[in-house]
Order: structure tokens, then sequence, then C-alpha cells
């Protein structure tokens, strides 16, 4: 027997022994706190339906009633919100929360996984306090995206409740592989390279055994890199079977980063849940999502972002002519897709752009074809599905978490309200007080 395995038996005799003494002196468990919020509007993010002066009744870290007649303990604490409009934290499905650009050649040559995992905790903490309490993080390099989630489940750092994909399954020579360098420059990182069904199976075992929520396959090329096209699929249909049987078979869900027609079209036959970009769908795609329940995550705000700053930070032309190509089409396909009735959730590809300015895509997919409400819906109810989370989080409803948002007029007439979040509770603890 090794050592570790004697501590850690060491480490159970001590837990089982010590709680029989607590459960032998009697001591009273000590009672979850009990607070009440005071909402003057309150959004129902099911129905879209809005009630005046409800109360929210929290206890721990959880909701125990909601609504217009809830009515308060005298000694329960009341957080007054009856000037402003609450929500249900936000979730953003299609994060990377551990980067964020600077100067391109920087990024790739100056820095290390080390510079990137010291930092992440900065921008976990300005998208919560942003009002995005949940977020899917869909890639991230050395498991990065594995201790920050933990870290803040220990409660060592702030930031929002997290599913993580770690490392971003792709082909050589596709979007996750370093592409336009010497074929002699090589990185001492962990791959995310898979080919063929044998290599494919080997990493999502690897990446299961090592944290993985939920996997992230890379269907397509990709806008932000240097290989040649923005649509080709990158897998064969057999290997995007593989990467989904093989998830499924340890319970994970697959994101497939998809941009090109053909390739959405492939990962959606394989049986991924979600779609993310879609940049270039057709009708056929869009009528196999609709059919199969796909969600579509259309990033459609950050190509503003791509556009103004990218050539600043030493971008190759390439890379800002593909994202001309692709930024508008994405939008249009966005509401095509939208008016054929496919389902959507709220995704930014938030560390494309600052951290924190997620609620930025509300506006856009109003101004492509959503209502405020659809649009809060995709980032509240539509989104806990798609994480498989809806009995927990999106909603203000007895047994959900206590994640609640504030702001000050009404989001469902002026979406970019959600810009300016004045109130974020996570887990019946309050990270921004309104002043
Ligand atoms: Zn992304």
């Amino acid at each position: 027997m090794n050592k570790r395995v004697i501590s850690l038996i060491a480490c159970l005799c001590f837990v089982i022994s010590f709680t029989v003494i607590s459960a032998q002196t009697g001591e009273p468990k000590q009672q979850p706190k009990r607070i009440a919020i005071k909402a003057g509007r309150l959004i129902d993010t099911k129905t879209g339906a809005v009630t005046n002066n409800a109360f929210i009744l929290i206890e721990g870290d959880k909701i125990t009633a909601a609504g217009p007649g809830v009515t308060v303990p005298a000694e329960v604490e009341v957080i007054d919100l009856k000037d402003k409009t609450v929500a249900p934290g936000l979730i953003d499905c299609h994060t990377h929360m551990t980067f964020q650009p600077g100067n391109y050649y920087d990024d790739i040559f100056r820095k290390s996984p080390i510079d990137v995992a010291v930092i992440a905790h900065v921008y976990a903490r300005r998208t919560l306090e942003a009002g995005f309490t949940t977020v899917r993080d869909v890639g991230a390099g050395e498991f990065i995206d594995v201790a920050l989630r933990n870290a803040i489940n220990r409660g060592d750092v702030v930031g929002p409740r997290m599913q993580v994909a770690t490392l971003t399954v792709g082909a050589t020579g596709g979007h996750g592989d370093t592409n336009g360098f010497s074929p002699y420059l090589k990185f001492g990182s962990f791959s995310g390279l898979a080919d063929g069904v044998d290599e494919i199976r080997k990493l999502i075992r690897f990446e299961v055994k090592y944290g993985a929520d939920l996997i992230k396959m890379l269907a397509t090329a990709g806008v932000l890199s240097e290989e040649e096209s923005v649509g080709a699929p990158q897998f064969s249909q057999e290997e995007m079977n593989a990467i989904v049987e093989e998830a499924k078979m340890w319970g994970k869900r697959v994101a497939a980063h998809a941009h090109g027609a053909e390739g959405i079209k492939r990962a959606v036959r394989a049986g991924v849940t979600s779609i993310e970009h879609g940049s270039l769908i057709d009708d056929e795609g869009i009528k196999m999502m609709k059919e199969r329940g796909t969600y579509l995550v259309a990033d459609i705000y950050n190509d503003d972002y791509i556009i103004a700053e990218f050539s600043k930070l030493g971008y190759p032309d390439k890379i800002i002519e593909k994202e001309r190509m692709v930024g508008r089409t994405q939008r249009e396909n966005f509401q095509k897709a939208a008016r054929a009735g496919v389902k959507l959730a709220f995704g930014t590809d938030a560390g494309v752009y600052p951290h924190g300015w997620n609620a930025k895509q509300f506006a856009h997919m109003v101004k492509w074809g959503l209502t405020p409400t659809q649009a809060i819906q995709a980032a509240t109810v539509n989104a806990a599905d798609l994480l498989g989370w809806n009995d927990r989080v999106g909603v203000i409803a007895p047994g959900a978490f206590a994640d609640v948002i504030a702001v000050d007029g009404d989001p469902l007439k002026d979406v970019t309200e959600l810009e300016r979040v004045k109130f974020v509770m996570k887990g019946g603890v309050v990270y921004k007080p309104t002043k």
C-alpha cells in the first residue's frame, strides 16, 4: 500500500471519529441563514411575466419561496430592491474564463500557462459582478478551468458557477492546433489534438479523468486561428460520432464549435447538445437542429470588437479578413434560425472580448429578431436547460440557488439595462450590493 493511500485512510478515520464525537455532544446544528429580498418588479423567466412588489425568501444558498404572496417572518433581514427590476442570475454558455487577448505574439511566445492561471480569477470576478452567476467554459489549456472552478466552489476565489470543458478536442492542423509556424516549433503543453476514433476516445477519457464537465469538439475550422478556411469540417462523421458516443458513456454532453454548413450537420447528426457559432448554417442544418432540439449558441456581439481591436493587437490580416467574411452572415443566420424555431441559448465567446462585457450581446439578439423577453430567456431558462441545470439556475423559484440580480430600469423594454447590473447575489451571498 503506498503512502498516499495510507494517509487517505488516516484522514477518513479522523473524519469518522470527529463526526461521532460531535453527535455525542448533541450540539444543535447551526441553522442556515435566512434573508429576504423585496423586489419592486420580479421577472418570471419561465413565462416572461413580471410581478410587482414580490418577495424572495432565501435559506442558506437556496430560494425557499418567491412571489407577491410570500410573507416574510419578522426576524428575517430584508434586502430592499423595491425600486429595481429583479431577475435570476444570468448564464453565459460560451466563455473562455482563463483567457483574454493581448498582443498576438506576446500571448503565444512570451506568456506561459502560469501567466494565464495567475490572472484567471480576476476575469471570473468581473463576470460575476456583471451579473453572470453561471458560465459554461468551453475551452482552456492545462486544466486551468478545472482549477478555477474548484477554487470558486471551495470559496477561495470569487466567480460564477462553472461547467468546464478543459482542452478543446480538435484535429491535427485544425482550429485547435498552433498553425502558421515552423514545424520545429513545439510547445510543452497538454494536447487537445486527436485523429481517428481511438485517439479521440483516449483524449476524452483523459479529460474526464482530470475534471471535464462537458466535451468541446472543434467540428470545423475557425476564425481566430491561421488555418485556411472558416467553414471546412475537421472531423469525419465517424470521428464526430465517436466523440459524442464516448462523452455520453461518461455522462457528458458535447458542445461543437462549428461555423460551416457541412460540419454543423455532421455534429448535429452525431448528437451534440449545442452548436457554437453556427455562422454559415444552411436551411437543412436549421431544419435538423429544430427536429433534434439541438441548441444554437451564437456569439453575435464579438464581431464588433474583433474588427475594431484585433489589428491593434497584432493579429494577422488573414484572421481579421475571416472575421469580416463571417460576422454579418452569422447574424443573418442567427435571425433565420430564431425565426425557424431553433432552440437558442446565450453564449458570447467571452475572453475574445474583455470579460464582464457579456451583456452587450443582448442588444444584438434583440436587433436580430428576438424580443427582450426571449433574449433574457436564452440567458436563463434555456441556458440552464442546455447545461442540464434547470433544477438549480435560471429561475427564481423554490429549490433553485439564490442567484439573483437587479437593474434600475425595465430590461423588457430596454434590454441594455442588463449591461448595468446594480446588484448581484450568488448562492445567498451578496457580491455586488446596491449603493
Ligand atoms: Zn470560443
